[in-house]
């Protein structure tokens, strides 16, 4: 019969980023509370062409999936996570 439970899928919340290779436990959020914690050390990478966010797991190195944009300017406003920006630039000599 109809419950009221069977109108959406519920997203996954708070939501759980995982290492892949390591599996170890980085970050978990939930989207309704802006609520970000984070259980490891990690960095932000983002892919060459696309542009996309993903985590880096400081332990292996490994890369997460892709993050929202939400979750991404939130970690930026939070934690001040600089993101290394997408387009490649020579190295040049040296910094002045
Ligand atoms: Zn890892």
């Amino acid at each position: 019969m109809g419950s009221e439970s069977d109108r959406q899928p519920v997203p996954e919340n708070p939501r759980q980023y995982v290492c892949p290779s390591c599996r170890l436990h980085l970050l978990s959020w939930t989207s309704h509370t802006n609520t970000v914690e984070m259980f490891h050390k990690v960095a932000l990478w983002s892919d060459f062409w696309t542009g996309d966010v993903r985590l880096i797991c400081q332990y292996c190195l490994g890369a997460t999936e892709i993050l929202p944009t939400v979750l991404v300017d939130l970690l930026r406003q939070r934690y001040g996570f600089h993101i290394p920006t997408p387009t490649p630039s020579p190295p040049g000599p040296r910094r002045s």
